[in-house]
């Protein structure tokens, strides 16, 4: 494990820093973008949203206003209630005009005086204190302001929501007489709420004081539901209801791990907050593909670096310990790689009882040949050696650079008989072979002689003790003239 973390150190870092980079990079953008998003929805489009349907509101709640407020002006109802109610069809007839005309749900007239409710269809019925119906009308008798909304979703059938405008009436020297008003439907904002709902794939509902759902769209089907009922914006009902302000806020929870984010604005007209929701998950998909696109490509580079890292590696480790086996003038091994190459033989030739030979090869007077043609010849004389020792041995024998001018020949399932004359072959071909025709060094004939002992690997023998015999018989060969195999018995 430590020498593997030695080995790929550098990879492991490597690939730690890439990754690092790549997720750090990848998840911070995603996170700045989502915020981005979100708070682009959260400040400016769900606020406009708001704003929209708050302007449509408006158009639909000042209209029925402003006919209540000239209802109540009129001269013909302040004198038809100060002289006494009497001709009871002409404000039938009245009422209905104005409510026909308006395109109202209904339209009234209640006295102080008498106490009666007249509507387009004549009297109602006479309003009671005690009636919690007809509180609307007592309140307005006590209030400074000239008229109030009164919202109500199940007045005239269950399904249509009903504003009403209770407008006070006052004679001529400024006292109560009475009230009068229409009541609309609100169906236009309901098909606005449906229409943005649908278009931009958002919630928008209304909520009354009490934080009761009072108007919301056709897929909002818990009307009356509370606030405080609907899971993950219950939370928010505080901060929601305790808004009175004209400014509309941000807010957000989570529901089913998704961020949703709110605008409520309070409508004083109708009392009511307005809340736009909308989901970010769909605006936020997009960005999560774009986020795992990117982890992917990070993670395909990452790789693919890694890949080409370790390949380089690889290849310069393998340069390197070629470089430091073998010898660079001759590509033979070098002493050092011999060996272990050796150790790993004898201990193989002992297991299979089969017999191996060492020849140790010396040039002769190789130093005259330096003295007189250069070293740059006597370099190509051993190169041309190894070369036509490699050519005349077996591919599974292994030859080395013992020395400067020294070889050293390991022939393996081989007699001490046969591996003499494989050393005199060799010592032949070297002795006829012409060195200059190899070479544009020297012109004229170039003939170079070897020496070489021959011993053969015993049981017990160790590398030390086979070298010192085969030396031995190399030195019987160079004291006997040279350019001749000798081998030790
Ligand atoms: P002999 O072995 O026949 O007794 O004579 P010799 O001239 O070969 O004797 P010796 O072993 O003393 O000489 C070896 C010479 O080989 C000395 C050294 O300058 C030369 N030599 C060693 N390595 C290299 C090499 O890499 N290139 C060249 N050009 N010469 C080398
Ligand atoms: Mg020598
Ligand atoms: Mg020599």
């Amino acid at each position: 494990m430590q020498t593997m973390l030695k080995k790929y150190g550098l990879l492991v870092w490597l690939s730690l820093i890439l990754i690092a980079g790549f997720v750090s990079t990848t998840v911070t953008s995603f996170i700045v973008s989502r915020d981005v998003i979100q708070q682009g929805i959260s400040e400016q489009t769900l606020p406009i949203t708001g704003d929209n349907v708050y302007s449509e509101i408006q158009k639909d709640i000042l209209r029925p206003v402003f006919v209540s407020s000239q209802m109540a002006h009129d001269t013909f109802l302040r004198d038809w209630i100060i002289n006494g109610e009497e001709d009871k069809d002409l404000i039938a007839k009245y009422l209905k005009e104005i409510k026909l005309k308006n395109h109202a749900i209904s339209s009234f007239l209640v006295s102080e005086q008498s106490h009666q409710y007249y509507t387009a269809d004549g009297v109602l019925k006479a309003v009671s204190e005690t009636e919690p119906r007809d509180q609307w009308f007592f309140r307005i008798r006590n209030q400074k302001a000239d008229y109030e909304t009164n919202v109500d979703a199940d007045m005239a059938n269950r399904d249509t929501m009903t504003i009403f405008i209770n407008y006070r009436i006052v004679d001529y020297s400024g006292k109560f007489i009475g009230a009068t008003g229409i009541g609309m439907t609100l169906d236009t904002m309901k098909t606005l709420i449906d229409s943005y709902q649908a278009r931009f794939r958002r919630n928008i509902f209304f909520v009354d004081q009490k934080g009761n759902i009072a108007l919301a769209g056709n897929n909002m089907k818990k009307i009356r539901s509370n606030l405080s009922n609907m899971p993950g914006i219950s939370g928010l009902a505080q901060q929601i209801l305790g808004n009175r302000k004209s400014e509309s806020q941000h807010l957000e929870y989570k529901s089913d791990n998704e961020t949703i984010l709110v605008n409520s604005r309070f409508i004083p007209e109708l009392g009511w907050h307005l809340l736009v929701e909308q989901e970010t998950s769909n605006e936020i998909k997009p960005l999560q593909n774009v986020f795992l696109i990117n982890i992917a490509v990070s993670a395909g580079i990452t790789i693919l670096v890694l890949i080409i890292l370790l390949v380089t590696v690889r290849r310069y480790q393998k340069r390197l310990e070629k470089s430091a086996s073998t010898d660079t003038l001759t590509n033979l091994l070098n002493r050092q790689a011999f060996d272990f190459v050796f150790q790993q033989a004898l201990l193989d030739g002992e297991r299979s009882r089969q017999p191996m030979c060492v020849v140790l090869l010396d040039i002769d007077f190789f130093k005259k040949i330096n003295d007189k043609q250069g070293h740059l010849v006597g370099d190509h004389v051993l190169k041309e050696i190894s070369l036509i020792a490699k050519r005349s041995l077996r591919e599974s024998d292994i030859i080395c650079r013992w020395g400067g001018e020294e070889f050293l020949i390991l022939l393996k399932n081989c007699t001490l008989e046969k591996a003499t004359s494989i050393a005199e072959n060799l010592r032949n071909t070297i002795a006829n072979n012409d060195f200059s025709r190899t070479t544009d060094l020297t012109r004229t004939r170039l003939s170079i002689t070897v020496s070489m002992g021959v011993a053969e690997c015993r049981d017990k023998d160790t590398e030390d003790s086979v070298f010192e015999r085969a030396d031995q018989a190399l030195y019987q060969a160079k004291e006997n003239g040279r350019n001749s195999v000798y081998f030790s018995e």
